[in-house]
């Protein structure tokens, strides 16, 4: 089968490598139809990660289900599913609460946390970013999509990562109908916390970033652009909330963030975060921090520390909530929002190419070029 494999940094070619198989009685074998190209995967084609050259890609998967193993007996050949991006057992400790993203057993690594396909330090796991996956603990992993799946692809697939991970953002920020929500970061991930926040009924959202043409797709669903390039984005959220500050915010960027210059400014976002929500806010951080970061400048960002101001922090009374998305959590609802005509995340997307291309949609998105904001892939095209 092809597969989008990584060379080394900011070098992936499409190529033949052995096919996707059942490996065991619970497996079930997607053939991808739609698989999204995600900031997450920059970290690995940047070559910030020890991801192994020779491996694949793909954690945002959907396709439809060629073959079960004997053990499946909840998902069918034929079925449209959805995959979430964390692979997750359902059995241990963590799986059993809802803690998919931090699942015991499709993470062999005990210091490393939670598992996904195609990813570094997330399991053995292969990725979607293919022309055939196999999917571990399928009656679990798999989501079953309704008739209309085949037709509206490109809002399913939001469901495998960036849909739900974006609605955690606002969960882990308490976003509230009425409430004036701030998002820093307008890729694809703030854009549908931005979303998300819409859907509850927020009040206000506004978004922070550099790119007119991220921060125009932004404005599309009636959030307030603000360019961080042109103006100093905590003033603005202040003057928008008659200086008392967001009720909340949500950090979409994580540990690449820049500044306004175009410098590495890891702690930039999160200080910008603090300063711009009101004394007691909340904010939920999903933009990924690492424990380790070698590509990184100095001493401290490479050991993954930020110059946190916890002083302000603490002085605001403020509560954060951090970390990967269960996506199991929320993807049912919101499978059926999209269902019922209450959401469309495909609004996100800009480019959709085949399978071949996929080089080529790398090199754009990770150059952030304008226009650029979400690739999806179709290996049967
Ligand atoms: P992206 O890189 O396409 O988007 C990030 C955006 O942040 C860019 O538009 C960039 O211009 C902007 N930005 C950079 N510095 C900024 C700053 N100081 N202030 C405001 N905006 C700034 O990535 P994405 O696909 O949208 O993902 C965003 C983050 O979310 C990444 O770290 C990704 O790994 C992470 N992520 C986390 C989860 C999770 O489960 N927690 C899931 C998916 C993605
Ligand atoms: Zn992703």
């Amino acid at each position: 089968m092809k597969a989008v494999v990584y060379e080394g940094p900011r070098k992936v070619s499409v190529k033949e490598v052995p096919d996707a198989r059942i490996e065991r009685p619970t497996d079930v074998l997607v053939r991808i139809t739609t698989t999204n190209i995600c900031g997450s995967d920059l970290h690995m084609y940047e070559g910030r990660t020890d991801f192994e050259p020779g491996r694949w890609f793909g954690h945002e998967n959907l396709g439809q289900v060629v073959e079960v193993g004997s053990g499946v007996d909840k998902v069918q050949v034929g079925d449209f599913v959805v995959l979430p991006f964390n692979v997750a057992c359902g059995h241990c400790k963590n799986c059993e609460c809802g803690l998919t993203n931090y699942c015991l057993t499709a993470q062999p690594v005990p210091e490393w946390a939670g598992a996904a396909y195609g990813f570094a330090d997330m399991g053995p796991w292969a990725g979607g970013q293919a022309e055939l996956l196999r999917v571990p603990w399928g009656d679990f992993n798999c989501l079953r999509l309704g008739e209309d799946a085949e037709e509206r692809q490109n809002d399913y697939v939001m469901l495998a990562d960036i849909f739900p991970t974006g609605y955690h953002a606002t969960e882990l920020a308490h976003v509230k109908p009425g409430d004036q929500t701030v998002i820093y970061g307008a890729g694809p991930v703030g854009c549908m916390a931005a979303y998300s926040a819409v859907l509850k009924g927020a009040s206000r959202v506004m978004v922070v970033d550099r790119h007119p043409d991220r921060l125009a797709k932004a404005a599309e669903i009636g959030a307030i652009p603000i360019d961080d390039s042109k103006v100093d984005p905590v003033e603005a959220v202040n003057e928008l909330t008659m200086g008392l500050g967001a009720d909340n915010g949500c950090e979409c960027v994580g540990y690449q963030a820049h500044d306004p210059q175009g410098e590495e400014h890891p702690n930039m976002t999160l200080n910008n975060l603090v300063r711009s929500v009101r004394f007691t806010g909340t904010i939920g951080v999903v933009g990924v921090y690492v424990p380790q970061d070698p590509g990184a400048k100095d001493e401290l960002a490479k050991q993954g520390e930020v110059a946190f101001d916890f002083g302000q922090f603490w002085f605001r009374g403020q509560t954060m909530g951090s970390g990967q998305c269960p996506v199991k959590k929320y993807n049912r609802a919101l499978r059926d929002l999209i269902a019922g005509g209450k959401a469309t995340p495909s609004w996100i997307v800009s480019h959709e190419l085949p399978l071949d291309q996929a080089p080529e949609g790398y090199e754009h998105f990770d150059a952030r070029e304008p226009g650029w904001t979400k690739i999806v892939l179709h290996p049967g095209d």
